[in-house]
This record gives C-alpha cells, structure tokens and sequence, in this order.
C-alpha cells in the first residue's frame, strides 16, 4: 500500500448526507487515497445528539457534539449540518484555521456567499459545494471551470425534485396539486411543511448560485424573483397539455442585451415548456440543467437533484479535489464576480406569454380583447377558443403572445380584468425554451 501523506478530515452533520459521506469515505478509504494522493483520515462527526439513531453504522467514538475543537487542526472541513448557523460560524472558523471546506448547504451560500468566499479569498482557502445547487448533478464545476472560457446566455434549471414530482404526476395521472402533494409528503418526496419546495425558496436559492457562477455577478437572493407552484391545478395543466406543453418549475438565469446595457435576469416561477424541449422529459424527483453558452451551444445536466447517498458522491468529489489541492498548495481558485453586472427586475423581463380568460360569448368580445392587449404592446401570436362555459353565456380563450415586456403584461392583464367582456382571468403563464 502506498504510504500517503495524511489529511485530517473533519465532518460536521450524519443526517441523510453526512452519514452516507462518513460511510463512503470509510468504506473506499484505499481507492480515495489513490485518487486524492492522500489518506483522508475521519478525525470526527459533529452531531447535535451523539445518540440518535443514524441511517448507516457509524463508530461511537467518532461522534461529537462538540464540532468547535473538531474544527481545530483539521486540513478539510465538510459542513453537512444544513441552516445557516451554527453552519456559518463553523465554516468561517475552518477556513480561518487554514482548512480547505467542503459544503452542500445552499441556503447558506445563497444568504452568505461573498463573505464565505471572502474569508476563503483572504487566506487562500478554498470552497467546494459542488452538492449545493442540483444535488449529484455536476454542474458546479462545468460552470466555473468548464465554461471559464466561454460565455454563458442562459440557464433554465429543474432544481426543485419535490416541484418536479408534483407537476409530472399532475400532467401524467391528471390529479390534483393537494392529492399528489399528500402523496409526495407520505412516500418522503415532501417535507411536512412543504413551504421551502412549494413555494420556489429553495430553487431561488439554487437560481442565485447558479446566476453568480454563470454571470460573475454577486446575486443577493433578494433580487432573485421568485413564485411557487400552489396556484398550479388541474385546468392549468390540462390546457398546457393540450396546447402542447407541460408546466415545470423553472429557475432561469439569462443574460440580457449586450455591450453597456448587458445585464442579467434571475426568476423562478412555473413555466410552459414545449413537450419537445428536452426539460420537458425531465420525470418524477429528477433535476436537469439546460445552458445555453455563446460557444458551446446547448448542454444539458441531468440526474439525481437530492438523495443521501447520491448527494454523497458529488460531496466527496469535491473533498478529492480539496485533498489534491492541499498537497499541491497555491491559491484557491476564488469566486469571480469581476463582471458584477446590474441584475434587472422582474418587470424589465420579455418572455412570451399563455393568457387563458374566461369572457362573456358575445360577437366583439374577441376584438375588444385584441384591442387591449394591442393597446397595451402586447402583441398576439394565437387564439384559441376552448370551452364554452357551463351555462353557454361565457367562453374560454386561450391567447399566446409573442415576446412582451412583463410589466406590459401585468398592466394589460390588469385592464383586462377590469373591461367588461372579461369574466375571470384563469391564468397567465410564461413561455420558455425557445
Ligand atoms: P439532515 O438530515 O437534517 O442532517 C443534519 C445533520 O447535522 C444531523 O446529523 C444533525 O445532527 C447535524 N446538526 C444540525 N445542527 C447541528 C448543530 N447545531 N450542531 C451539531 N450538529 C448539527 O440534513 P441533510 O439532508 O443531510 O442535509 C445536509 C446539507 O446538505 C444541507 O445543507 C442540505 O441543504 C444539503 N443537501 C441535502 C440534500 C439531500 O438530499 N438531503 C441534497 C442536496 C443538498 P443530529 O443527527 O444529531 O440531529
């Protein structure tokens, strides 16, 4: 056996992740010394309670709740624990104390990121979270080191598995969003507050990761827009099926104009996706990532977006690399956000759109509408009458756009609202992936 240098190895959290890293790293600790040319010796587990039962068998001795001396001496630091403190606190102390530091936590770096990787910067550490933005999925790495040399236009994410569950069963079995989200929160896809998923916090906080590393920009999670996925029903779905769409919650990051005016867009919301776009066969809890680069053209990432074990592997691929670094020496890569490019509102954002009213089914009604939307610089693509109303005194008209300012929209959708032929706005729904 090669005798290699050790590396002191320091893990803070055993939950879904953590357990299965301790595991892994214990379990192909020989291969993982050949690989990272060093022995990655588990000095420690930082737990909150060093008896509660633990998804794999992990030694006695290795667990602590103390993970401040943990944190003392070690040459890498893996912060599994989730949330922002104490996570923050520990992370700064690692690198502070010379350690290169390995994380999965996205809120944390989405709320926290510049002074993280500041800190790192000031002593040239180095920060790995290749798990925090899509799980297993590699795409930390191809945005920062991959696509270093070439431009990125836009990204359009999958990022959430618990949204894309939902949504795929309600396009495939036709259901309700409160039956399937039931069902998701039984079989473990959804946490019993399901908030966090429903709601697109965690993919904003994905989409904000994402955009920096895409963009060179600094993205505070506040100037990420962000909708969830409640107002979704079956209707909705039955008319994006019909029109030859599925709906996915999608985080986009795109790049805006050229030249002065170049600023970037960050949003996350629901989306109409034509069925020939390869997001749209993306299925159950899967994530994907489609960037579009000036030079590389499309890409697509796909897999496994969460799981203990599956989230393990991208963890530990990035302590082999922090494991090569530390023997290698130099400085860190370091986060650039030399371009710092002005992030637009949601309301600067031109997207097509998917009106669908309900309107009285009356000879004008059609022209009335047109007028406004024309009035208000919407221009349309294409209507379509669907379903008169039960009682046959009302219509159903489905209006695609093309390309239009979103604060045109919401102030024409407005004056719709308000006009006389229109009963009910139903929905508006943008249109991506062209
Ligand atoms: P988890 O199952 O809740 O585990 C958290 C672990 O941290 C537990 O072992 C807990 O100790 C420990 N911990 C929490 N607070 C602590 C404190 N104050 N002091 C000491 N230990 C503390 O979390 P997880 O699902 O493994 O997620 C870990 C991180 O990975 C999060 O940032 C998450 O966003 C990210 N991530 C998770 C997944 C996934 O599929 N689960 C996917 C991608 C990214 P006890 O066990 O004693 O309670």
């Amino acid at each position: 056996m090669t005798d290699y240098r050790r590396l002191r190895v320091a893990l803070l959290g055993a939950g879904a992740v953590g357990s299965q890293v301790a595991s892994l790293l214990r379990q192909h600790a020989d291969e993982l010394a050949d690989r990272a040319g060093a022995r990655l010796e588990l000095i420690g587990i930082a737990v909150r309670d060093v008896d509660a039962p633990r998804e794999v068998d992990l030694p006695r001795e290795l667990l602590t709740t103390d993970a401040e001396s943990l944190i003392v001496g070690a040459d890498i630091v893996i912060e599994l624990m989730g949330g922002i403190e104490p996570a923050r606190t520990h992370l700064l102390a690692a690198i502070n104390s010379g350690a290169d530091v390995v994380t999965a936590n996205k809120a944390l770096l989405a709320t926290h990121g510049p002074e993280i990787f500041d800190a790192a910067d000031q002593v040239g550490a180095e920060v790995y979270y290749e798990a925090a933005a899509a799980g297993a999925i590699p795409i930390i790495r191809p945005l920062r080191d991959s696509l270093a040399g070439d431009r990125v236009q836009r990204i359009m994410g999958i990022v959430n598995g618990t949204t894309n569950y939902i949504l795929d069963r309600m396009d495939t079995e036709g259901a309700e969003f409160a039956d399937v989200l039931a069902d998701a929160q039984r079989l473990g896809y959804a946490e019993a507050d399901p908030t966090a998923d429903v709601e697109g916090y965690d993919a904003a906080q994905k989409a904000a990761i994402l955009a920096s590393l895409a963009f060179h920009t600094t993205v505070p999670l506040e100037s990420v827009h962000r909708e969830g996925i409640t107002a979704i029903d079956k209707s909705m779905m039955d008319a994006a099926r019909h029109a030859g769409y599925v709906i996915k919650l999608l985080a986009v990051c795109e790049r805006l104009n050229g030249g002065a005016d170049e600023s970037i867009s960050v949003r996350v919301y629901p989306a109409l996706v034509d069925r020939a776009h390869p997001l749209a066969s993306v299925h159950g809890a899967n994530n994907a990532v489609f960037v579009q680069a000036e030079a590389a053209g499309n890409l697509m990432f796909y897999g496994a977006g969460a799981g203990g074990v599956q989230t393990a592997s991208a963890v530990l691929g990035d302590v082999v690399s922090a494991a090569r670094r530390h023997i290698a020496g130099g400085v860190g890569v370091g986060e650039s956000t030399l371009a710092n490019l002005p992030i637009v509102p949601i309301g600067r954002v031109t997207t097509r759109y998917q009106i669908t009213l309900e309107v009285d089914d009356q000879p004008g009604v059609l022209a009335t509408v047109a007028g406004i939307l024309s009035d208000g610089r919407v221009s349309i693509a294409n209507v379509e009458q669907t379903v008169a109303g039960e009682d046959a005194r009302t219509a159903r008209l489905v209006i695609g756009t093309h390309k239009a300012l979103e604060q045109d929209l919401s102030e024409t959708v407005d004056r719709l609202a308000a006009s006389g032929v229109v009963e009910r706005v139903v929905s508006v729904l943008r249109v991506e992936g062209d």
